[in-house]
């Protein structure tokens, strides 16, 4: 384990411990959440070294790379996929009708898929092997491993989304420059992201399955994610909700605590986050969308 002594935002050492958590998801193992006093950024604190993180990722039920539907939580994340996958499409193409796009932590390729049947150029980048190759076979996609990254060359993309990629991402200021440094000057970065202001957050607390410690290593709240995009020179133009992410993270989170009826409670909890985003805008996951400034 790798022990952090900075903010891996703001690199402050005004840092505090916040709560213990426990990796409900896969290991069982536990972890801490630590606060940065200078940026607000909630990290993950310690985090497995580069070469152990892989093992985090070793389920069979990482839902991410899913493609079966078996039992009711695979059942019903494609479901939610299929509504996610349109409203994504739409809210890109509000931004910019045709083009190409780079879709960073593809998985198994279906959106990209859907922007490659309405004539987008579409590239992918995936770091799990299976689900690289998922996409390439069924859906033809050209997707490529996270160090291709690197070779892509400058201004070159109108749309660079990361849809709840960047939480996973170990050095997160080199990822930022990196994909402003491929980004069209008048392109628009997409960042979804868990929001650990949300009421389901607050309701689940060391259960809420946003925190997916240890494969989350950051925890941004609306206010720590702007002090990342102002210290990019990055300008956040939208923040918009994904509302559905509060059923499926509020069903995870009743599954952890193995209370019983999680469907219901799942189904009752997530409406009530959705209703109480309505006023304050914590949903229980936001889209930003940013511009070069
Ligand atoms: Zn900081």
């Amino acid at each position: 384990m790798k022990k952090i002594l900075t903010c891996p935002v703001c690199q402050s050492t005004n840092i505090i411990k916040k709560f213990d958590v426990k990796d409900y998801f896969l290991t069982q193992e536990n972890f801490s959440i630590w606060q940065c006093k200078s940026c607000g950024l909630l990290f993950t604190n310690p985090i497995p070294k580069g070469q152990n993180l892989g093992k985090y990722y070793e389920s069979p039920d990482y839902l991410s790379h899913d493609t079966s539907s078996s039992g009711v939580i695979g059942k019903l994340y494609q479901f939610l996929r299929k509504i996610n996958i349109a409203r994504k499409y739409k809210i890109i193409t509000n931004l910019k009708n045709s083009g190409n796009i780079l879709d960073i932590g593809c998985g198994t390729g279906e959106l990209l898929n859907y922007f490659q049947n309405q004539n987008w150029s579409c590239l992918g980048i995936e770091p799990n092997e299976p689900a690289r190759k998922f996409a390439k076979a069924h859906y033809n996609l050209k997707v490529e491993e996270e160090q291709s990254l690197e070779t892509i060359p400058s201004q070159s993309f109108d749309i660079i989304s990361m849809w709840h990629v960047l939480e996973h991402v170990p050095d997160v200021n080199e990822r930022i420059i990196q994909v402003k440094r491929i980004l069209k000057n008048n392109g628009h970065l997409i960042i979804a992201l868990p929001n650990p202001i949300s009421r389901d957050s607050n309701y689940y607390k060391t259960y809420w399955a946003g925190l997916d410690v240890p494969r989350h290593l950051y925890h941004f709240s609306p206010q720590a994610f702007e002090n990342l995009a102002n210290r990019h020179n990055l300008e956040i133009i939208h923040t918009l909700p994904l509302k559905m992410d509060a059923y499926y993270v509020s069903l995870l989170s009743e599954r952890y605590m193995k209370n019983t009826m999680p469907v219901f409670r799942a189904l009752l909890n997530g409406t009530k986050s959705n209703l109480s985003a309505k006023k304050t805008g914590n949903y229980s996951s936001l889209i930003y969308v940013l511009n070069k400034k």
